[in-house]
C-alpha cells in the first residue's frame, strides 16, 4: 500500500510534469510567433484579383482537405502572400485524415525524427512540439510516435498557425464557369457554392476512386464485411471468426484489433507466396528522389512505382509482433481470393488453395485508382489525361492500374486528354496520393510533404503572377514612391 507521503510525492511529480508541459508549450508558441514575425508572416497579399467578365468576387484558391497536406499548402500560401484562399474539410474538427478515425496501428510507421510539415521552420517540427513538453529522457525513450500523439501534433499545428479550416463541408461538384470554377458543397447548414480561380484537392489516400472492394462482394450483405477504411464495430466481433483479406499494414493492424477485441479466430489471407518482408518505398524517401523524380522520363518514373508496388509493401514489424501472441491467429499465404459465398449467416471465401468460412470479413485491399468513381471528379473523368492515354509501358512492366493514374503537369494540375476540350482542368491541382506516379509521394506521405507543398505553392505563385502580369507591369509604370526626398544633398551638388 502506498503511504500518504508517497502519494503526495507522486502527485507533486505529476503537477510538476503538467507545469513543464504547459510552460514548455507556451514558450514554444511564443517562439514560433516571434519567428513568424521575423518572416513578416502573414505576408501581404500581392495577387491581382481576376477581372471576371461579370465582375464576380472569387477566391484565388480553394483548398479541399484540412489534413497534413492541405494545412501545409495553406501555410505555404500564407507565407508567400497568396492570402485570398479558404480551406474546407468534410470531417469534424480535429478528426481530419485517418489518424483518429480509421487508422488502427498503435504507432506511425515513420521514425520519430521525421520532422512533419514544418515548411522550413524548425520550431514547427514534431520533435520540437513533443520535446518542449517532456524531458530529454522521455524523448529518448519514445520509440515511435503513437498515432493519437501525431493527431494532437496536427491539431496544435492548425491552432498555432491559425489555419482557418472550415469543417463539415464536403465538396460535391466542380463546375467550370468562365475563367472560374464553381464549387458545390454540402455543409452542416445545407448546400452552398464557392467561386474560385484555382482548386487544390488535398483529399487524402482514397480520393481518386475510393477503396478497392473486389467485385465478387457485390451480392454479400454489407453488414458482413467492411473495408479497413470504414468505421468497424470491433467489440461486436467478440467470439466471431474473422477473415481478413490482404497482407499490408492495414490488414495486419485490423486483424490485431479484432483479436484484441476478443475475436474467436482471425485468418489473414494474402496473395503473396510468402509474407512480404521489405518496404521498398523506404529507400526512396530522400530529398534527391522526391525533388528529382518529376523530371525523369516517363519510363523511369513508371519503373520506379511499378517495382515498388510489385515488391509488395511489408507490414511494419511492430504491427506483426502485435499478432504473435495470439494462437487463434493464422496467416495463409498464396491465398488469393477467387470467389465468395454467403450462406446461413456465414461467409465462405474460396482461395487459390482452400476455402475459409467466417462470420465477418475485413478487406485490407487498399485504394482504387479510378477517376470515374470519384464523385466530385466523375463529371470530368473522360477529359482528364491519364497515363494510359499518353504512355505505353514495355511489356515487362505492363500494369493496368498504373495506367489509370492521372498524368499531371508541374503544378500538380490536371492536363486535358485532347488540347482544348477542357481548359479549366489546369485550374484543378491534385494534391493527394494519386499524384505519386507523376510527382512521387510528395502529397501523401510525411517525408515528402514539405517538398510537395513548396512545389505547389511556387507553381501557384508563378501562375498568379503571370495571369496578372499586365497589371503588375502597369503598377510598375505607375510606381512613384520617392526614395529620396530632395533634402538629402547640399544645394551646390
Ligand atoms: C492507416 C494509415 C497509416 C499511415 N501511416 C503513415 C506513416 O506512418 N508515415 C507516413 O509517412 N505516412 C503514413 N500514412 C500516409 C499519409 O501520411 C496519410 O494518409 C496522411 O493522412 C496524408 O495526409 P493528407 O493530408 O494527404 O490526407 P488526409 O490526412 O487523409 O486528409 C484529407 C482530408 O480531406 C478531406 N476530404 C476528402 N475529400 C473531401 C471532400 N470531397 N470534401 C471535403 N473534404 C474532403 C478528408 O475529410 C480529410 O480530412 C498513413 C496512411 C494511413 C491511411
Amino acid at each position: 500500500m502506498k503511504s500518504c507521503r508517497m502519494l503526495s510525492v507522486t502527485k507533486n511529480k505529476k503537477v510538476k510534469m503538467m507545469n513543464t508541459k504547459e510552460h514548455g508549450l507556451r514558450a514554444l508558441e511564443e517562439q514560433i510567433r516571434r519567428e513568424l514575425g521575423y518572416l513578416n508572416y502573414p505576408t501581404d497579399n500581392w495577387v491581382k484579383p481576376l477581372n471576371d467578365s461579370v465582375g464576380r468576387e472569387a477566391l484565388d484558391v480553394a483548398i479541399i482537405g484540412g489534413g497534413m497536406c492541405g494545412m501545409a499548402a495553406a501555410f505555404g500560401l500564407t507565407k508567400e502572400g497568396i492570402r485570398n484562399f479558404r480551406i474546407f474539410d468534410a470531417g469534424d474538427e480535429g478528426f481530419e485524415g485517418p489518424w483518429a478515425t480509421t487508422a488502427r496501428m498503435r504507432t506511425l510507421r515513420s521514425p520519430k525524427r521525421l520532422p512533419g510539415p514544418h515548411m522550413g521552420l524548425p520550431s514547427l517540427t514534431f520533435q520540437s512540439w513533443y520535446r518542449t513538453q517532456v524531458d530529454d529522457e522521455t524523448w529518448d525513450e519514445l520509440e515511435h510516435i503513437p498515432r493519437e500523439t501525431w493527431m494532437n501534433y496536427l491539431r496544435w499545428y492548425r491552432q498555432i498557425l491559425e489555419i482557418p479550416v472550415e469543417n463539415n463541408n464536403a465538396l460535391k461538384k466542380i463546375i467550370p464557369d468562365g475563367e472560374l470554377l464553381r464549387l458545390q458543397f454540402l455543409g452542416s447548414d445545407g448546400d452552398f457554392e464557392v467561386l474560385t480561380r484555382r482548386l487544390v484537392m488535398a483529399t487524402g489516400r482514397s480520393a481518386f476512386g475510393g477503396v478497392r472492394v473486389p467485385g465478387i462482394f457485390k451480392d454479400i450483405p454489407k453488414k458482413f464485411y467492411a473495408h479497413t477504411e470504414e468505421m468497424i464495430d470491433f467489440p461486436a466481433l467478440r467470439g466471431k471468426d474473422v477473415l481478413v483479406i490482404g497482407g499490408a499494414a492495414s490488414a495486419v493492424d485490423n486483424a490485431a484489433v479484432a483479436l484484441e477485441n476478443g475475436a474467436n479466430k482471425v485468418s489473414l489471407l494474402m496473395r503473396s507466396e510468402s509474407i512480404p518482408r521489405l518496404n521498398k518505398f523506404k529507400n526512396i524517401a530522400y530529398a534527391g528522389f522526391l525533388r528529382g523524380y518529376y523530371s525523369l522520363d516517363d519510363e523511369t518514373r513508371w519503373r520506379f512505382l511499378h517495382h515498388g508496388q510489385e515488391a509488395r509493401v511489408a507490414a511494419p514489424r511492430r504491427s506483426m509482433l502485435r499478432l504473435k501472441e495470439y494462437s487463434n491467429f493464422h496467416i495463409h499465404t498464396d491465398s488469393g481470393v477467387k470467389d465468395v459465398k454467403f450462406n446461413d449467416q456465414k461467409i465462405t471465401i474460396e482461395t487459390d488453395k482452400e476455402e475459409f468460412t467466417g462470420d465477418f470479413v475485413i478487406l485490407g485491399t487498399g485504394y482504387a485508382i479510378d477517376i470515374k468513381r470519384q464523385a466530385e471528379l466523375a463529371d470530368h473523368a473522360g477529359k482528364v489525361l491519364l497515363w494510359q492515354d499518353c504512355y505505353t509501358p514495355p511489356a515487362d512492366v505492363a500494369n493496368e492500374e498504373l495506367g489509370r493514374f492521372p498524368y499531371l503537369g508541374p503544378a500538380f494540375e490536371f492536363l486535358e486528354k485532347e488540347n482544348g476540350i477542357a481548359p479549366f482542368l489546369n485550374r484543378i491541382h491534385l494534391f493527394n496520393a494519386a499524384t505519386t506516379l507523376s510527382h512521387a509521394a510528395v502529397s501523401s506521405d510525411i517525408p515528402g510533404v514539405n517538398i510537395g507543398a513548396e512545389r505547389l505553392v511556387n507553381a501557384l505563385a508563378v501562375r498568379f503572377f503571370n495571369e496578372g502580369a499586365d497589371q503588375h507591369l502597369q503598377d510598375f509604370y505607375d510606381y512613384s514612391d520617392p526614395e529620396l526626398l530632395g533634402d538629402e544633398w547640399r544645394e551646390e551638388v
